[in-house]
């Protein structure tokens, strides 16, 4: 058989595996199958793509070499509350990569060769400027998650009118480089240095808060930059993984900033962050919170008939699902309905909390959605908030002048009891306060998570 065939017929499958891979990653339940099924596409579309074209495997396989043991060590290693930081140099890779194949592409195939096709010069300048803005911006972001470098959002009056001048500068030499792609090669080097400035200048004037949500939206430029870069290199594989990721990407966005009520506009230009929110719904004086110990959280879990666990960013911070699934576990063999109700922000990155929770074997079905459990909230008994704020603010639904005004949370408030696992009165991500915890029916259990329900596991034990 004809290996155009065998290699045309390999990126059909791999495009399929791909597309329910994807599929399969929006249930907990089916997730880590679709993470194999996807991964599995991937390795047979990097053999395809080889073997179609006759090139110097030593190198290739030096590389490949080279990067699984990297890769595989990275995400070994990597702790649970720096995946995003993780994600964002993959996303940053992707764009480099884009770049350097377009750019390797064009000094091989077009440079010097006045006959460019008009098609080709724009898929290239698209792969180069998407990707290197895709690069330095994602090296951005992991620096402000990483707090490598400061978080606070970076603003400066003309600002906007410094990036219209990018883009009109990007523009112009992307005219200039079709207009003469054999001597384009000059254009190109200024066309990189205009696309990592303005992926500079596109993320420092977020606010170290919102960089998932920034890095969900590189993830997308990075498919997009893949997918330019697979026409230049006339691959119909790379295309359609790009148009996967770009659109999924930019999917995951649109999720991420409806969940937060905020539009993707604020997100990029508001500075989020930047200023310190004081009076209403901002650090004002409510009254006194009643502080409980270990032994007051155990009777009152241990006479209840509900039970729902609300985790937020803490519960990664702390690493304490182990605990909580075994505190479940207790609460079940003692007759207790025990759920775990999960917002789509809590935490992060998307989907954090059900990483986490997945980690510990925490059945699926006792997963939650925050508007399936709103609607029952009454009839819990107790809800135990471990290391969630924000996602669980009142002030989102009662307070105009809060700057999460908007955003759905899990209303734990209008449960029978609330027992709030933090380890002070410290704000969360928004950095304003609760009025949660102040609520008469609302018991404080200070304390790092883990050894908060460590401590409750023991008086279970023990009693
Ligand atoms: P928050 O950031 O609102 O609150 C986390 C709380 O955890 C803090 O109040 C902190 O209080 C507590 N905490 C931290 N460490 C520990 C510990 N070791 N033990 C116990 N508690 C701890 O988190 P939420 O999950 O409620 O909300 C997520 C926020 O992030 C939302 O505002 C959301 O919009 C935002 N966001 C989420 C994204 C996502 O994709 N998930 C993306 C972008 C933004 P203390 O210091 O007192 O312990």
């Amino acid at each position: 058989m004809d290996l155009s065939i065998i290699i045309n017929f390999s990126y059909i499958i791999s495009a399929a595996l791909f597309i329910f891979g994807l599929k399969m990653l929006s249930s907990p339940a089916t997730a880590r199958k679709g993470n194999t099924l996807s991964a599995i596409g991937m390795l047979l579309a990097i053999i395809a793509a080889l073997v179609s074209q006759g090139i110097d495997y030593k190198w290739i396989a030096l590389g490949m070499a080279a990067g699984g043991v990297i890769g595989f060590f990275a995400a070994r290693l990597v702790a649970m509350t720096a995946m995003p930081e993780m994600v964002a140099i993959f996303n940053g890779f992707g764009g480099a990569a884009s770049l350097l194949l377009a750019w390797f592409e064009y000094s091989g195939k077009y440079q010097g060769n006045d006959l460019a096709p008009v098609f080709t010069a724009i898929v290239l300048v698209l792969s180069i400027f998407i990707g290197g803005m895709t690069f330095s911006g994602s090296m951005i972001a992991w620096g402000k998650l990483s707090e490598k470098i400061s978080g606070k959002p970076y603003l400066f009056s003309g600002q906007h009118i410094v990036n219209i001048i990018i883009i009109a500068t990007a523009l112009g030499l992307s005219v200039l480089f079709a207009m003469n792609p054999g001597e384009g090669n000059f254009y190109l080097l200024i066309l990189i240095a205009v696309a990592l400035v303005f992926g500079v200048m596109s993320v420092i004037p977020i606010g170290g808060a919102d960089m998932p949500v920034v890095i969900a939206l590189l993830n997308s430029y990075s498919g997009i930059a893949a997918c330019a870069a697979g026409f230049v290199i006339h691959n119909n594989i790379l295309i359609v993984a790009g148009a996967l990721v770009g659109a999924s990407g930019i999917i995951l966005t649109n999720i991420m900033c409806k969940a937060m009520n905020r539009s993707l506009a604020n997100v990029l230009f508001s500075g989020f962050g930047a200023v310190t929110v004081s009076g209403a719904g901002g650090q004002v004086d409510q009254g006194e919170v009643r502080p409980a110990t270990a032994e007051d959280v155990y009777y009152i879990l241990e006479a209840a008939d509900s039970v729902a666990f609300v985790p937020g960013y803490g519960l990664a911070v702390a690493q304490a699902q182990h605990q909580v699934r075994e505190l479940g576990e207790i609460l079940e063999k003692n007759g207790t309905d025990v759920q775990y109700a999960i917002h789509p922000v809590a935490g992060r990155m998307p989907g954090h909390m059900n990483v986490l929770l997945a980690e510990a074997n925490v059945p699926y079905d006792q997963l939650i959605e925050m508007d399936d459990i709103n609607p029952n909230m009454e009839t819990v008994d107790v809800v135990v908030v471990i290391g969630a704020n924000d996602v669980v603010n009142p002030a989102a639904l009662e307070d105009e002048s809060s700057p999460i005004y908007g955003m759905p949370i899990i209303e734990v408030h209008r449960a029978k009891t609330v027992i709030v696992l933090k380890r002070s009165m410290s704000p969360g991500f928004a950095g304003i306060q609760n009025a949660l915890f102040f609520n008469d029916n609302t018991r404080m259990f200070f304390g790092d998570a883990k050894a908060s329900i460590t401590g409750l596991i023991a008086e279970f034990k023990g009693s």
